[in-house]
């Protein structure tokens, strides 16, 4: 058999994603100031990214950036192991290690690089590695880099979480969740995995991308906002890309387990260090975050998504149930996504429509995410335009 032709094979995938309407297109959007964005000459109003505090555009976060690049450095040069190393990693380690109250923090180049570490520096061929079906992409890739024999429950299925585990009573385990699942908004059952993972002697590990810096306490998180001890969440990831405005990943916890990563996580190992800026601008955001502005700013973020839910039900728009900045839209068809956001952004709105693969098949719908910084009349405005165009693209009728 002649061998297959990858030319032949990429144009024959580009052709099935065009036919069926999947074909992502990257556009390039220029920030302004606050919430607008330009895009192909117009202004919008961004309700898509996760900059849920602003934190991004922060005058101190900026500030900070800058005061690092003085010292006529900008790249990482090396891996931390090698001479990357730089004091500003070492005192943003520092910094959420004593921000959540855990003995070490790890900092990888990104939540995505942390994701792959973790799972693949802890589990081996033979472990078992427990997931809720709905966890972020680079969990699930991480664990495939592991080789340990994934299984995934439905999601926030506790009891299938405990079968899992149950089925495999000799094999080492981890139990790995989202805190604040990034494309429903709603939190996992943490103090219900929690005693799970206690019973089944299994490790928990929480990927608090969207939960870290928005929720509870100081900004704490998912697991502190539902009152869980430090006892509870061995491992824990903070991504700095999102409320923290930033880049990067940080793993928070026992010491013993961190160092395992240093020592053994392949993405952690073998890439270089994060600019040394990226991580001199998160110890500014976690400043904020941690003190009395950081508190300003989720009480503001908190009003904004009460307006936002009110609103809704105002104009008989459905609900999602999620009580966080990310507020999804169901709208089920791919086409029915696009439509709305199309119409959105006729009327000066970003909102992409979120298809599969990202979500499940027949699941499409807009993410739309609030932050801080919007204002209530741009809320309201775009509650308007949410009204109008569900009405103008309603749901087909079923034909079966
Ligand atoms: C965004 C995200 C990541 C990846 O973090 P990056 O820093 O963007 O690589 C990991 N987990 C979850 C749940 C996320 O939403």
């Amino acid at each position: 058999m002649p061998r297959p032709d990858l030319r032949g094979r990429v144009a024959a995938r580009h052709a099935e994603l065009e036919a069926i309407g999947r074909l992502r297109r990257l556009r390039t959007i220029e920030p302004q100031a606050g919430m607008l964005r330009a895009r192909d000459g117009r202004t919008l109003v961004a309700f898509c990214d996760n900059d849920y505090l602003g934190l991004s555009h922060h005058p101190k976060v900026v500030e900070a950036a800058r005061r690092a690049l003085e010292g006529g450095t900008f790249g990482g040069r090396s891996a931390h192991l090698i001479d990357g190393h730089h004091p500003r990693h070492a005192e943003l380690e520092d910094a959420f290690a004593d921000w959540q109250d855990r003995p070490r923090a790890l900092l990888f180049g990104s939540g995505y690089l942390a994701n792959l570490g973790v799972v693949q520096g802890l589990l081996a061929r033979g472990d078992l590695c427990v997931q809720d079906k709905l966890n972020h992409a680079c969990l699930l890739d991480g664990a495939r880099l592991s080789g340990a024999t994934l299984r995934r429950y439905p999601h926030a299925d506790v009891g299938a979480a405990a079968r899992q585990l149950d089925g495999a009573p000799d094999a080492a385990a981890m139990l790995v969740t989202d805190g604040v699942f990034s494309m429903d908004g709603d939190l996992a059952p943490l103090p219900e995995l929690a005693a799970l993972a206690r019973d089944e002697h299994a490790l928990l590990y929480v990927d608090d991308a969207h939960g870290g810096g928005v929720l509870g306490p100081q900004g704490r998180g998912s697991a502190a906002a539902l009152g869980l001890a430090a006892s509870d969440t061995p491992l824990q990831l903070f991504t700095l890309g999102k409320a923290f405005g930033s880049y990067g990943g940080v793993v928070v916890g026992e010491a013993d387990l961190i160092d395992a990563l240093l020592q053994q996580a392949r993405s952690y190992l073998f890439t270089i260090a994060l600019p040394p800026a990226c991580a001199a601008a998160a110890v500014a955001a976690l400043e904020i975050i941690r003190g009395g502005e950081g508190d300003a700013l989720r009480v503001r973020l908190d009003a904004h998504i009460q307006q936002f839910r009110r609103g809704l039900a105002e104009r008989g728009l459905p609900d999602s149930g999620s009580a966080t900045a990310i507020q999804p839209l169901l709208l089920g068809a791919d086409a029915r996504a696009i439509a709305v956001a199309n119409a959105l952004e006729a009327r000066g709105f970003l909102v992409v429509a979120i298809r599969p693969p990202t979500v499940p098949e027949g699941a499409a719908r807009l993410r739309i995410t609030l932050s801080a910084q919007h204002s209530a009349s741009q809320i309201d405005a775009l509650l308007d335009a949410l009204a109008e165009a569900w009405r103008a693209h309603p749901e087909p009728s079923r034909v079966d």
